[in-house]
């Protein structure tokens, strides 16, 4: 396909950088420089109905499947890609990056029959501040690809986290889980719900998201992220 004439001027103003070393990349259609693309720390772990995801929330919340797309370590390839989406505030990005792992999850049995995807939501003043939730932007791309509906208000934060620094988990949990609700039950009731979130570290958000859809109840419940630390 020929490339338009408005691509290349573009280019010369916005010249294309890899989204994870930021350093000039070849024209084509990818946000990753081929040195960057070939070092992603890919999980693979949607491939797996057990894999340290699952086991991660295991005893904590039933769950039908769980995956992240990149593993995170300090200073590497993942962090530089969200730090690019973060502080340069490119979310289409994080559609990109939702687009490719949505296409992956439907080539796996595991990830068949959800009938909608809930983001978790960031509180309001954040949201308002950063201008957009990634969580939502993530969803909605794995949403389209799936052909399913995101539903980035099914759920409500309602309060800000106090500070969770030096809390045992559990005491985690239960500071956090007084902050989600379930705002759009006829959204999720009894559905297969499909939870996305950013980044996997304690995994206290995203349980005490799942407990707030598992008291419902949801039918079932499945968790990407984009990320996730050592698990
Ligand atoms: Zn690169």
């Amino acid at each position: 396909m020929p490339v338009k004439w408005w691509t290349h001027i573009t280019d010369l103003i916005y010249p294309p950088l890899c989204a994870s070393c930021g350093l000039l990349r070849p024209l084509d259609q990818h946000i990753f420089c081929l040195d960057c693309l070939h070092q992603l720390p890919e999980t693979g772990f949607h491939m797996h109905a057990e894999n340290p995801f699952t086991m991660h929330f295991k005893g904590r919340v039933r769950l039908r499947a769980g995956a992240s797309f990149l593993f995170f370590s300090r200073g590497g390839g993942t962090q530089r890609l969200l730090h690019q989406i973060k502080y340069n505030n490119q979310p289409e990005l994080i559609t990109t990056v939702g687009k490719w792992y949505g296409k992956q999850l439907t080539g796996s049995t595991l990830w068949e029959g959800i009938d909608v995807v809930v983001p978790v939501p960031l509180h309001w003043k954040k949201q308002r501040k950063r201008g957009y939730n990634q969580s939502a932007v993530f969803g909605a791309a794995i949403g389209e690809v799936m052909h399913v509906p995101c539903h980035p208000n099914a759920l409500l934060r309602v309060t800000h986290d106090r500070s969770l620094t030096g809390m045992k988990r559990l005491e985690r949990v239960e500071t956090i889980s007084s902050s989600f609700v379930v705002a759009k039950p006829a959204l999720v009731r009894n559905k297969h719900v499909l939870l996305v979130d950013d980044v996997l570290t304690t995994g206290a958000t995203l349980e005490s998201c799942a407990i707030a859809l598992q008291n419902l109840p949801a039918a079932s419940i499945r968790m990407v992220t984009i990320a996730c630390g050592e698990l």
